[in-house]
């Protein structure tokens, strides 16, 4: 008899590829303290507002230290509901039609369980978000890449899903803005996205946790346009716009017949979200958007210094419209993201993540980060230049 502990493992869990970005990442910790510039994490590097840090200090101070509905406490779901109709002019009843989640991860995660039988298909737009593949793997459904393009600034095309799309396929997971490419969809593309989508009966699940990350243009849901918010699931947190990844917390809005399916695994599994961060998140959204808007003028900064530079040091990169990625080509230097990314580090102390960890799609480029201070963006990117001008030596 074997005595491999592997031998319990299930097959699907064994069967997922390596993440192909934690080689990389163990090489960057072991080397802390050698001042490397990582552009690697999508973090922000902005600490919490303090006003959201005290109301989850005053929260803990009340006693506040148990569990709440499983659906999240009312007044966050009121809170979410408000702005979800201000800020994306679609309306969720907050009894019954918002759910409050351990980050938008468990979202997606509760999603696909609940709408996924073993088998069924799931289109996602392809570079795209590295857990996005293995969640679908995980819940014995099959996944279809559909490709974007940098000469279109990784905007996903109505024609692309067409040519991708399979009979039988379900879901259809949108991100916008994008990570790692921050691309999103015209209104007019957009429209014809939903139009494929009623065509198809796909049930759209709208991963829009970069939309308070916007630079150029308006964000808008897919779920506001015509005959798509019965139909979609809006996913949204505060990790990246208020700077909170560390809370864990998220929300999925959509149908209640929906939310309901996946309240039934959520009150199974989670329970509910932290109730400490569920204060915080509330005071986020209520009163926080002056530090949202002051994080996303630096962003919005950092883009453009970032994305010249690469330009200039003959990284083509296109302009990201939101997010806090950018997605310079690297083909022109002659390596493989993978080299180029390792080379970059051992040589000059810069973290990229290699563009393939996105998927086939992301092959020839590399993501960086720009989630750090303008300064540190400046030297990674002179670095960046010595790197690529010593390839040519
Ligand atoms: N969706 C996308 C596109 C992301 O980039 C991330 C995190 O990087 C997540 C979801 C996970 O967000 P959360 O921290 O809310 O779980």
């Amino acid at each position: 008899m074997s005595t491999d502990p592997k031998r319990w493992v299930a097959g699907h869990v064994a069967a997922l590829p390596k993440s192909g970005i934690r080689d990389f990442f163990e090489l960057v910790a072991k080397m802390k303290g050698q001042d490397v510039i990582s552009l690697g994490v999508g973090e922000p590097d902005f600490v919490t507002p303090w006003h959201v840090r005290e109301a989850a200090i005053f929260a803990l101070e009340r006693g506040k230290t148990y569990y709440t509905s499983n659906l999240g406490m009312i007044e966050l779901r009121r809170a979410i509901s408000t702005y979800v109709a201000e800020h994306f002019s679609v309306s969720y009843r907050p009894e019954d039609q918002v759910i409050v989640t351990v980050g938008v991860s468990e979202a997606i995660d509760l999603a696909l369980r609940a709408f996924c039988n073993p088998g069924d298909t799931v289109m996602f737009h392809q570079p795209c978000y590295v857990s996005y593949s293995p969640s679908v793997a995980l819940v014995h459904a099959q996944g279809i890449a559909v490709p974007t393009y940098a000469k279109d600034n990784f905007a996903l095309t109505a024609e692309a899903l067409r040519a991708a799309w399979k009979p039988g396929a379900k879901i259809l997971m949108l991100n916008l803005p994008c990570n790692p490419t921050g691309g999103t969809c015209s209104l007019e593309q957009l429209t014809k996205i939903a139009e494929f989508c009623r065509e198809k009966d796909l049930l759209v699940l709208s991963d829009e946790i970069y939309s308070e990350l916007t630079f150029d243009g308006v964000h808008t849901s897919i779920a506001s346009l015509p005959g798509m918010a019965e139909r979609t699931i809006f996913l949204h947190g505060f990790s990246k716009a208020f700077a909170m990844t560390g809370w864990r917390i998220g929300y999925a809005c959509g149908p209640a017949a929906l939310i309901d399916a996946m309240m039934k695994v959520h009150q199974y599994t989670m329970l509910c979200a932290s109730i400490v961060a569920q204060e915080a998140a509330l005071e986020a959204l209520t009163r926080g958007w002056d530090s949202v808007l002051k994080m996303r003028e630096q962003y919005h900064r950092r883009r453009d210094l970032i994305v010249r530079r690469f330009n200039e040091i003959g990284l083509t990169c296109h302009s990201p419209r939101g997010s806090f990625y950018a997605f310079p080509e690297i083909k022109s230097t002659g390596l493989t993201e993978k080299e180029f990314s390792f080379g970059l580090l051992e040589k000059e102390k810069v973290a990229v993540v290699p563009g393939a960890a996105f998927g086939e799609n992301g092959i020839g480029h590399v993501r960086a980060c720009f989630a750090t201070s303008y300064d540190q963006i400046i030297e990674a990117c002179n670095r960046t230049e010595r790197f690529v001008q010593g390839l040519k030596k």
